[in-house]
C-alpha cells in the first residue's frame, strides 16, 4: 500500500518491538496479562485449552512495547517474549 505521507513514527511502528508467544499448555486463563498489558496487545480468547482453561491470545502484536510486563506477571510462566533486535536498532534517539 502506498501512503500519501510517511508517518513520523514510521521506523518505530514498521515492525513490532517484540513477538509475544502464549504457551497454550501452561496458560490457566487468569487474565492478568490481558488486564495489565499497557498497550492492549493481549486479550482473553474464546478458545479453551486441552485442560479447559480460557486461553489468552495476542490481539494486536504490532502495538507491543517489549516492556516485558506480561512475561513478569504471568503466574504460570506461559508468556514468552522474543525481542526483535532489528526493530530496536532502527529506533532513532
Ligand atoms: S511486552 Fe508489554 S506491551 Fe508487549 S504484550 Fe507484554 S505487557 Fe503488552
Ligand atoms: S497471565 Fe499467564 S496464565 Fe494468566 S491468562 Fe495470561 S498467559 Fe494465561
Amino acid at each position: 500500500m502506498k501512503l500519501w505521507r510517511t508517518p513520523f513514527d514510521h521506523n518505530h511502528s514498521a515492525e513490532p518491538l517484540a513477538y509475544v508467544f502464549i504457551d497454550r499448555e501452561r496458560c490457566k486463563g487468569c487474565g492478568f496479562c490481558a488486564e495489565y498489558c499497557p498497550r492492549d496487545v493481549l486479550k482473553m480468547g474464546s478458545e479453551l485449552s486441552s485442560k479447559g482453561y480460557q486461553l489468552a491470545v495476542v490481539k494486536d502484536g504490532s502495538k507491543c512495547l517489549a516492556c516485558g510486563f506480561c512475561e513478569l506477571i504471568c503466574p504460570e510462566f506461559a508468556v514468552k517474549l522474543t525481542i526483535n533486535n532489528k526493530a530496536h536498532s532502527e529506533i532513532k534517539p
